[in-house]
């Protein structure tokens, strides 16, 4: 069996034109929705990301406030803008773009936002509400995964899904919001990670799974069964002299060969990456959605 390709370009462009009519449909009602981003630093991978996000924004007709600050810049000083935008009503989400640097307190800036305006879906009140199933801003990479699986017409309920990778950003996220007893849920659940002894044991049992890990070649053909889903969250860069760069992206799974043994498997790049901000832009638009409904 080869794989069918999941096109995460192409889901991620089809939600983007459902938000762009829900976007125009606000603006008829004068609402504009707004998302504040807050960009610490001159890391070249957040800013490449922070532009990406912006210029998403602007093509589909989100207002962005962009603030780019020097690297040291003080605890203080990023608490005082979060809370300029905590208040200000045309921001409906704040994005504080992560890693800051060394001397800054990640946690304290994360939960400075109100919990309303946390479009990443980091804040502790929104983690704490996505694990017992109430309604909350979804952290997007997660989310993004789950809507791949869904658009593509995987069944999700009662599939055995084994997640490789625990971190607090896609592992742990996506495997609490795929148990859930609800739509696009339902499964059960395994979790893997460093301290799992025979990774291979778990995922050749799984009926999806999905590889968070970092890592290339975390997954490879031995450790799936036929006919597998497979979504690879990873994005490794490795060196290709071919290339201009002297680089090239990979994901965490072998995708060669499990691609032979798969139904579905995400590309890397063009799989989860464009769904990322595609989540971002849909939370911000949701925000606003909620900010003018009070
Ligand atoms: P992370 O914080 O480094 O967490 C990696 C997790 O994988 C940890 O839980 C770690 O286990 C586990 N792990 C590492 N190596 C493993 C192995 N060989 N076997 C089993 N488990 C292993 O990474 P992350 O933030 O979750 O990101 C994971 C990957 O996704 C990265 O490549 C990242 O660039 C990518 N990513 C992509 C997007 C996107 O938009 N496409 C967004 C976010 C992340 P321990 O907990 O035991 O250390």
């Amino acid at each position: 069996m080869t794989a069918k390709i999941i096109d995460g370009k192409q889901v991620a462009q089809d939600i983007r034109a459902e938000i762009k009519i829900r976007i125009e449909q606000l603006k008829a009602r004068e609402i504009t929705p707004g998302l504040g981003v807050i960009l610490v630093g001159d890391d070249p991978a957040s800013r490449s990301y922070v532009t990406a996000k912006e210029e998403a924004c602007r093509e589909i007709g989100i207002f962005s406030d962009d603030n780019r600050l020097p690297a040291s810049t003080s605890q203080k000083d990023i608490v005082a803008l979060v809370n300029r935008m905590n208040n200000d009503s045309r921001i409906h989400g704040i994005l504080v773009q992560l890693p800051l640097p060394k001397h800054l307190n990640e946690s304290e800036a994360l939960r400075s936002v109100i919990p309303e305006k946390d479009v990443d879906g980091f804040h502790p009140v929104n983690v704490g509400k996505m694990v017992i199933g109430e309604k909350c801003f979804l952290p997007c990479t997660p989310h993004g995964v789950v809507q791949l699986l869904a658009r593509s017409g995987v069944k999700i309920s009662g599939s055995h899904v084994v997640v490789v990778g625990r971190s607090n950003i896609v592992g742990k996220p996506v495997a609490n919001m795929l148990l859930q007893k609800k739509e696009n849920a339902n499964a059960t659940v395994t979790i893997c990670h460093t301290g799992t002894k025979d990774i291979g044991y778990f995922t050749r049992q799984a009926d999806i799974v999905i590889v968070a890990a970092g890592r290339p070649k975390t997954l490879t053909a031995g450790m799936v069964k036929d006919g597998v889903v497979v979504i690879d969250v990873g994005v490794n860069r490795i060196e290709d002299k071919t290339k201009k760069s002297g680089f090239r992206l990979v994901g965490d799974v072998d995708f060669e060969s499990v691609k032979e043994k798969a139904s579905l498997i995400t590309p890397v790049p063009g799989g989860v990456g464009p769904m990322t901000i595609t989540m971002l832009l849909y939370n911000t638009l949701e925000s606003a959605c909620n900010f003018a409904s009070r």
